[in-house]
């Protein structure tokens, strides 16, 4: 059976992976001239530049995979575990710097709070809880029935899983120091919602955070999807860059054919690992569409971000691999994402510099410098915005590390929220898909399976959500559905 993807981002990739290892013939459609999608990466002036994702947590899940695929992850992929994780900076120009080893990170904690280290210890004991719970019977259910959520394992721990509770509740509950709480809360912030709003079922990623390791895999974050790419190419896959699906020709409950780049393209399954509210609101026909213009307004989306990639000719070791700038108050950012949009009076931001673990990734005594600043959807983007606040951030910077970054800028390029809506037809400009509300998760997200009948979603905004872990995964549910289908139709024809 032909199947085409729509999307060469992570989850389109490892749908690619399992389909065309089954036997069938795969052909991935992408917008870009490369895979990855949001972890496309480009390199310019001797600096290599992870677009999108930095942060690479849970590799067991892409170890599953090349391990499903009959592959050895070695032979594509070299990680290692960054030591230390990350850099927390905060207000009192203090930083704290978060080991790998427990023993160290619970003296670390120890040093924040009275008793903070065995606070943290029986913290993680719960989440671990979370983590194996959540992993094994939440993460690759497909969220079409309630009963998929059944499990005697689910009910014995119920209680435990603090579906009801805040990650806020929990925390703040157990720790008492700002700096405890700050770096308990910081996981959440992937999941696109303050941790007042969050179920301290998330607390699992504090588990993946400080128990299981922040990874680096040589080459960047797309390396992953370079290695994807390969894995599907040995079992036939083949990829189309540079095609846009502008169109779907839908005939009797089905899509018959789609438009990429001018080309008509006839089609027997396809799945569309493409933006979900883009592929539903503009490519599908309105009378196949499941939700409306008001469903999706209604949705709370993850922020958007700015993004500026700079070339320094100046390292600067006050930065690790991964820093983080909590020196200003989340609440008082989250409140200018969430609930008055607007570009941040004092915002928090994300410093990310690869060439301290990967010199190859920067000329010669230089750094390349990632900024991340959250930001709320669709608000104005403007070169001038986006410069104030460049500046913003190198003042920072330069009052907590010394280094004046802007007089030793050697290269520099923003991407912000115009940038997502034209690359990735990004719904409202969003960088990371929907929020993990509790009224948005598992079966209460879009919905996996279309009114069409040969059209699956994938990707971050349906099950399990946002961030690489879960667009691989999402990849993988999309792929197991449309086996089925293929199967139980050949059964029943
Ligand atoms: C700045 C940023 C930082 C992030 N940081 C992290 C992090 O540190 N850790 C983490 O776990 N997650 C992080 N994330 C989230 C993570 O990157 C995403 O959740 C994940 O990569 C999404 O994968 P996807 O396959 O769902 O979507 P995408 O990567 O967006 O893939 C969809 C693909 O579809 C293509 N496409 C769109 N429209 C069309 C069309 N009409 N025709 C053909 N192709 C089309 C796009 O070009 C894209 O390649 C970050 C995201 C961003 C943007």
């Amino acid at each position: 059976m032909t199947i085409d993807i729509i999307g060469a981002g992570f989850s389109g990739l490892v749908a690619a992976c399992y389909l065309s290892k089954e036997g069938h013939q795969v052909i991935v459609h992408e917008k870009h001239d490369k895979p990855g999608g949001r972890a496309r990466n480009f390199k310019t002036n001797g600096f290599t530049f992870d677009m999108g994702p930095s942060w690479y947590w849970m590799p067991e899940i892409m170890e599953n995979i090349f391990a499903d695929m009959g592959k050895n992850i070695q032979d594509y992929l070299s990680i290692e575990r960054l030591d230390p994780a990350y850099k927390v900076f905060w207000k009192d120009d203090e930083s704290t710097s978060i080991p790998a080893d427990m023993a160290d990170l619970y003296s670390v904690f120890d040093g924040l709070e009275p008793n903070g280290g065995q606070k943290l210890k029986d913290f993680l004991s719960d989440a671990e809880l979370k983590y194996t719970i959540g992993t094994q019977k939440f993460l690759e259910k497909p969220g079409l029935k309630l009963t998929e959520l059944l499990d005697s394992a689910v009910f014995k721990n119920f209680f435990k899983l603090d579906i009801f509770k805040s990650v806020e509740k929990d925390v703040c509950n157990r720790f008492s120091s700002h700096k405890a709480r700050s770096i308990l809360r910081f996981p959440v912030l992937f999941l696109g919602e303050m941790p007042n709003r969050i179920p301290s079922l998330y607390t699992m990623m504090n588990y993946a955070d400080l128990k299981l390791g922040t990874w680096y895999p040589k080459g960047g974050m797309y390396s992953l999807a370079v290695a994807l790419m390969q894995v599907a190419e040995s079992f036939g896959a083949t990829f189309n860059f540079n095609a846009n699906a502008e169109q779907f020709e839908c005939e009797d409950g089905r899509i018959k054919a789609i438009q990429f780049s001018g080309h008509r393209h006839e089609v027997n399954q396809v799945i569309a690992s493409a933006d979900y509210n883009f592929v539903e609101q503009q490519l599908i026909p309105e009378k196949y569409r499941r939700y409306s213009p008001s469903y999706w307004d209604k949705k709370k989306f993850a922020p958007s971000s700015l993004l500026w990639f700079l070339g320094v000719d100046k390292i600067n070791p006050g930065l690790e691999h991964h820093n983080l700038f909590f020196d200003e108050d989340l609440i008082e950012h989250g409140k200018q994402i969430y609930e008055a949009p607007s570009w941040p009076d004092s915002p928090l931001f994300y410093a990310c510099v690869t060439s301290r673990t990967e010199p190859e990734t920067a000329p010669e005594g230089c750094d390349n410098l990632f900024l991340l600043m959250p930001l709320a959807t669709n608000v104005e983007d403007n070169e001038a915005l986006r410069n104030k606040y460049l500046k913003i951030m190198l003042d920072r910077i330069k009052k907590h590390t010394g280094v004046d970054v802007e007089s030793h800028l050697i290269y520099k390029k923003s991407y912000c929220i115009d940038d997502f809506k034209a690359d990735y037809n990004a719904y409202k400009g969003n960088a990371y898909g929907l929020a993990n509300t509790l009224m948005q998760t598992a079966n209460l997200k879009p919905k996996i399976t279309s009114k069409l009948e040969n059209l699956l979603f994938c990707g971050q905004l349906t099950v399990p959500g946002p961030g690489v872990p879960p667009a691989l995964i999402s990849g993988k549910i999309a792929a197991k559905l449309t086996s089925e289908k293929i199967k139980n139709k050949l059964i029943h024809s």
